[in-house]
């Protein structure tokens, strides 16, 4: 069954009709919507008090500053704002930008207009946005909207998006992950989804499917893109925030008894969504989670343009739940790369860091996001860069996850990313021959793992897996298997991991490009001994 998430204040339609008009009456004076956002975004960042501080930390990051275009139009600009009801600081406040995100095929047609997305790019969205059964819900912040295409790429659907999305490509609803719970007694009892188990020691809690930051390449876009509610199956009710309630309030008398776990992930969609006496509601019930010692959050709020959903009074609560649990909060904050580390984000950043919490990275690794099949160079760049940005603000990288939907647009296949991975993992400690320039960076911009995520588990990624692993091209079934050994003890290998992907000519179809490869290094192994 497909039911709508509680809406975000303005529907699709509605939103799609805002921005339309205010393009119309921006483009009717001259004016655009990217020169709009650009004036609303200079004029807060340099009128916030602690402005000049900020920048500061910027420039010493390597964060970019967005420049203040002089605009012959800003008289118009202005002009517009006041029309529309909009002022300067409306840029830190969530609502601003939860209001103005571009949506449906109005907001494509919005992007196209303006040379964000090239005619063919948005030719292939509209097919998604078009087909009325899949009802798939384009969301573009205007922060994205303005950051470079390597991020904007991030949120615009491929034509085959249905073909490739999985409807649970990490296993979380399966019978052997999922937690239920019988809720509402005899008269109206039902079976309700609680959490997600894989581990020993921690769960993760899906609260809501509702997200408006509009990942193409979601994991969960199944939901999160298409309106479903998460959690929902044969025999299984799913949650939303107005179930949140009796979710906790189950999820701690489950918790109480399984006192192996130490740690939950609240998720989505975006659980910050969830406003703030919901998320005290939660905290208030977890206070009574006897075992639990870790809330992790996993956001993409503070890296993908909702950073104002830090606000006043989430902090507050936070910082009242540790203190009064001495239970730690951390955040798991999903980025597309380093051009995302803004100063916007910044301010968020510095606000949890500067007050213990921890910020973890988790980066999906994407196609035309993260990762440039064609351009190895670029890829590594983009991830020692944010490596290195995210170094000097205390975030730890923590998790690069392989993107989850193979075959899909953003995907990045195995072997091309093991050898870019290789140089990430290994680096010279000298100046390079010729030009001279150091080009290694310091082991703490690299991820604490690189993983592949599917239900048959957490596959570790490294360089090496190259010499270890197998392939079976099946050229019939148009598909490789890669065969990865595990937990490896005297006895071998106690698992052999088998992990697929679709058969592409020239990137992975040759089947003995691995052992090609181990025949080459074997034999330097031979010469340099
Ligand atoms: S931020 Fe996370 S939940 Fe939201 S659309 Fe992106 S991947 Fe999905």
């Amino acid at each position: 069954m497909k039911t709508k998430n509680i809406s975000i204040r303005m529907s699709e339609g509605e939103q799609e009709k805002r921005m339309l008009t205010l393009c119309s009456k921006l483009s009717r004076r001259g004016g655009t919507i990217s020169e709009f956002f650009n004036h609303l975004r200079t004029s807060y960042l340099n009128n916030i008090p602690d402005s000049e501080e900020l920048k500061r930390q910027a420039e010493t990051a390597g964060i970019a500053w967005p420049e203040m275009k002089a605009s012959a139009r800003e008289k118009i600009l202005k002009e517009v704002m006041a029309e529309f009801g909009i002022e300067y600081s409306d840029w830190g406040t969530f609502k601003f930008h939860i209001e103005h995100r571009l949506r449906g095929i109005e907001g494509l047609r919005i992007l196209l207009s303006e040379g964000r997305i090239t005619a063919a790019e948005a030719a292939e969205a509209e097919k998604i946005l078009g087909n009325k059964n899949l009802g798939y819900d384009l969301s573009i912040l205007p922060l994205n909207f303005l950051l470079p295409k390597e991020v904007l790429t991030k949120y615009i659907p491929a034509g085959n998006y249905e073909e490739f999305r999985q409807k649970d490509p990490y296993g979380l609803f399966i019978p052997t992950a999922k937690i239920t719970a019988e809720v509402g007694g005899e008269a109206g009892g039902r079976n309700m989804y609680i959490c997600s188990r894989k581990f020993k020691d921690v769960v993760l809690v899906n609260i809501h499917a509702n997200c408006p930051i509009g990942c193409a390449g979601c994991y969960k876009g199944f939901y999160t893109r298409e309106g479903r509610v998460i959690g929902e199956g044969s025999d299984t009710d799913g949650v939303t925030l107005a179930t949140m309630g009796v979710q906790m309030y189950e999820l701690v008398k489950w918790l109480n008894k399984n006192p192996d776990i130490k740690a939950i992930v609240i998720s989505g969609g975006e659980p910050l969504m969830a406003p703030n006496n919901y998320l005290g509601m939660a905290l208030e019930q977890l206070k009574n989670a006897k075992h639990l010692a870790v809330v992790r959050i996993c956001t993409g709020a503070i890296f993908q343009g909702l950073q104002p959903r830090i606000d006043d009074g989430l902090f507050q609560l936070l910082k009242d739940f540790r203190e009064e649990t001495g239970k730690e909060i951390k955040f798991n904050t999903h980025i597309a790369n380093h051009y995302q580390i803004t100063p916007e984000a910044l301010m968020a950043v510095k606000r949890l860091v500067n007050n213990g919490f921890t910020i973890h990275s988790q980066l999906p690794i994407q196609e035309g996001v993260s990762f440039f099949l064609d351009d190895p160079a670029k890829s590594l760049d983009f991830m020692r860069k944010l490596g290195s940005m995210q170094n000097a603000l205390n975030i730890e990288p923590y998790k690069y996850i392989l993107d989850m939907n193979p075959g899909s647009k953003f995907y990045v296949y195995l072997e091309p990313f093991l050898k870019v991975l290789s140089k990430l993992e290994d680096r010279p400690d000298k100046p390079a021959a010729g030009t001279g320039e150091y080009t290694g960076y310091s082991d703490l911009v690299m991820p604490r793992v690189v993983n592949i995520l599917y239900p048959g588990g957490n596959i570790r990624l490294s360089q090496y897996l190259l010499f270890a692993m197998e392939k079976k091209v099946d050229r019939e079934q148009e598909k490789v298997t890669y065969y990865i050994p595990s937990n490896i003890t005297d006895k071998g290998a106690e698992t052999i991991f088998k992990y697929a992907e679709p058969l592409v000519e020239g990137i992975n179809d040759d089947p003995e490009s691995l052992s090609k490869l181990k025949r080459k290094v074997y034999q330097q192994l031979q010469n340099a001994m």
